[in-house]
């Protein structure tokens, strides 16, 4: 399925500071890069303190911004520093040189057998759209859209991944935020999704705290989305009360046990409904422990193994039935429907 063109016009990045490139001498102190200066160079530019010593080539021929500031004619301030020309940007100095490997080094967010660093995409992917390098705005959100996948089985099968990842680090749920305002910046609907959902899981004031990103920029959600966020992390809390209430109401057709299997039932609709442990509040949070494995585990008398198999069937209906019902929750387009041959 192919995305709606992203091309011109191109949003600003909210969370980029001010700005635009322009030529001008530098100002102030500022030093050279250890790994992007090369003396037979013929550019130069200076982001923030970082001085860059480039071949003007590769970015005049993949870079339309960066052809019309090197070949148009500049104004009385243009500056040159050794015959060369110089060009400043606003751009944090990390996250030029991670958009300078993508021409340089052929590969500024991934080795060979290496996995993407999350920070190092993102960085590549706002800069290639700024400087409209589509190249590399596309390999970086063919990066994001296999990590934030758009179909139930994927994203299932994702969401349990970030369940372990998120016990390595809980501030990885948080990078969601980023993908959030790449979907924007780039058009990029099928991100959206997947990564709205996530920003549904965290906890309401982190999420208006952002992410904290390597440039040192605080990234937060805008205030159409944050109030999409909480609105829909309300319904959300709601749908899987109400699932688990329909897991729990009844033993399977097949049950062998009827008599031990209604006391668990009846004993899992009253914890629910009265003592809540916190494994089993009610949350908008897909990497909570499953109804079934509450069910597996329970203290209580134990289900049979015919209804186990009907709490874990009816559990994945109700979450595949969630996920179609998201873009409606959400408020955002739905997608398109697939296409069959
Ligand atoms: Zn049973």
């Amino acid at each position: 399925m192919t995305e709606p063109s992203r091309k011109r016009p191109r949003p600003t990045d909210p969370a980029a500071p001010e700005g635009c490139p322009h030529t001008r001498l530098p100002s102030g102190a500022t030093k050279k890069d250890d790994e992007f200066w090369f003396d037979d160079g013929n550019l130069i530019i200076v982001a923030q303190d970082v001085e860059f010593c480039v071949y003007k080539g590769p970015l005049v021929k993949h870079s339309p911004v960066f052809r019309d500031m090197l070949t148009l004619p500049q104004p009385a301030e243009a500056g040159e520093l050794g015959h060369r020309p110089v060009v400043s940007v606003p751009e944090h100095p990390t996250s030029f040189r991670h958009f300078l490997r993508e021409f340089m080094a052929g590969s500024g967010f991934q080795l060979p057998g290496d996995e993407p660093v999350f920070e190092v995409v993102c960085a590549v992917i706002r800069l290639g759209h700024k400087y409209e390098v589509d190249r590399i705005v596309e390999k970086g959100l063919g990066y994001l859209k296999k990590q934030w996948l758009d179909n139930y089985s994927g994203w299932s099968f994702q969401a349990n991944l970030a369940y372990a990842r998120y016990w390595a680090n809980p501030h990885i749920a948080e990078r969601c935020i980023s993908v959030v305002n790449i979907a924007r910046l780039t058009d990029t609907p099928s991100l959206l999704r997947p990564a709205l959902f996530e920003c549904c899981t965290i906890d309401p004031q982190d999420l208006l705290k952002g992410h904290q990103r390597e440039d040192g920029v605080c990234e937060r959600l805008t205030a159409e989305d944050v109030t999409r966020v909480l609105l829909a992390r309300t319904e959300l809390v709601k749908l899987d009360a109400l699932t688990a209430l329909r897991i729990f109401r009844n033993t399977s057709g097949e049950c062998y046990d009827y008599h031990n299997c209604t006391h668990a039932f009846q004993d899992a609709i009253s914890e629910l409904t009265e003592s809540p442990s916190p494994s089993r509040m009610f949350s908008a949070d897909p990497k909570r422990p499953s109804w079934f494995d509450c069910a597996s585990k329970t203290d209580g008398p134990s289900f049979c193994d015919a209804c186990l198999m009907e709490i874990r069937r009816k559990e994945n209906e109700e979450r595949s039935e969630m996920w179609n019902m998201l873009p409606s929750i959400l408020d955002i387009p739905e997608p398109p429907r697939p296409e069959f041959w």
